[in-house]
């Protein structure tokens, strides 16, 4: 399937979860077999010289695993709070509907490795510039943040200037 295919599949839904809220829901992308590998592949390609992922909780797991198989590498689960038994490092964010921390495992991520960070979509970037702190945290470098969509209208951007970033959709 052509990528521009797969990414059609996103559909937008209206006042989800909050009124006012625009959500794109990209589970129509994971639930068809030629899309997901389209996708995966696409994403998969954007990264260069990288020793590992991190992958942001929730959706960014689906891709993240599937991309780091698909190249041979490890992933890293960064996660929303309290569901790490070891926690190495968190940091505070501020979503479209809402605030939260993310949490990284300890001792995964090890000092000096370039660090690719997957996620769904890229939406006002605290998601991503948490995750992006995270891997600094442990002393590491943040190669490039991917993500299936971008929401360009909410400026992630902005908050993640100097890092490379690689959307394949951007709305
Ligand atoms: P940000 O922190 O950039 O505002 O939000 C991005 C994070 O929130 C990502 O982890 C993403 O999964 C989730 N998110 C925010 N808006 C949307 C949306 O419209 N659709 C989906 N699928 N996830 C979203």
């Amino acid at each position: 399937m052509e990528l521009t295919d797969a990414l059609a599949l996103i559909r937008r839904v209206p006042d989800f979860p909050e009124p006012g809220v625009l959500f794109q829901d990209i589970t129509p992308v994971l639930g068809d077999p030629a899309a997901f590998r389209a996708v995966v592949d696409a994403m998969a390609a954007t990264l260069e010289d990288v020793d590992t992922l991190v992958a942001v909780d929730a959706r960014g797991f689906f891709f993240g695993a599937a991309v780091a198989y698909s190249r041979g590498l490890g992933v890293v689960p960064v996660r929303k709070a309290g569901k790490l038994p070891v926690v190495g490092g968190h940091a505070s964010y501020s979503l479209e509907y809402g605030t939260a921390q993310l949490e990284i495992p300890a001792d995964l991520i090890k000092p000096g490795q370039r660090v690719a960070v997957i996620d769904d979509v890229l939406a006002t970037g605290g998601t991503a510039a948490a995750a992006c702190e995270l891997v600094e945290h442990a002393k590491a470098e943040v190669a490039g943040i991917t993500v299936l969509m971008e929401i360009g209208a909410l400026g992630g951007r902005r908050r993640l200037v100097g890092r490379k970033i690689h959307a394949l959709l951007t709305v």
